[in-house]
């Protein structure tokens, strides 16, 4: 399957790459849709001393697309649906992961496209818990953007700024 590829300092090229093994049991697969360009994909592109980027590193940190596979413990998620699938790969068991906010995990994070391979692929293995089903008629475009371009704005309004709904913002 292809993948696209950061094979040296500003060099990308779409490579051909093993597909993922059956997901694992709280995993599911993914075949993506749409993936959006982040500046830490530049980041990475560039070869910036603190990305340490693994070799061949496949970009990625947001993205969106339909679930092919489900693992056995999985059973509020089924193929064919859209999914937007969290930037990052949190704990999941600590006091903000179980509070719905990984953003604040306390454990060490793995962003997508940085840490780890990223979502410039064909088809990806995902925790289960880290993806959001598209509302209906969304498109994977649109999906694609819900974990960090617009969830960072939603954090920083609503939960930072205690944001009500009488009140304006400068933009
Ligand atoms: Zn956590």
């Amino acid at each position: 399957m292809f993948a696209l590829q950061n094979v040296a300092d500003r060099e990308l090229v779409i490579g051909d790459i093993e597909p993922p093994a059956a997901p694992g049991p709280d995993e599911v697969q993914v075949r993506m849709k749409a993936v959006a360009l982040n500046h830490i994909d530049v980041w990475s592109w560039r070869g910036m001393a603190f990305a340490k980027r693994a070799e061949n590193q496949i970009p990625g940190a947001e993205g969106a697309g339909e679930i092919v596979a489900v693992g056995k413990n999985v059973k509020d998620l089924q193929p064919g649906q859209l999914v937007a699938i969290y930037g990052a790969i949190t704990c999941g068991t600590c006091d903000p992961c179980l509070e719905g906010r990984d953003n604040h995990c306390t454990a060490k994070q793995v962003i997508y496209g940085f840490h780890t391979h990223g979502f410039f692929q064909e088809l990806i293995n995902v925790p289960a818990r880290l993806t959001v089903v598209a509302p209906d008629g969304l498109p994977a475009e649109s999906a694609a953007l819900a974990g960090i371009t617009f969830g960072t704005p939603e954090h920083m309004l609503f939960d930072n700024a205690k944001l009500k709904s009488d009140e304006t913002v400068l933009v």
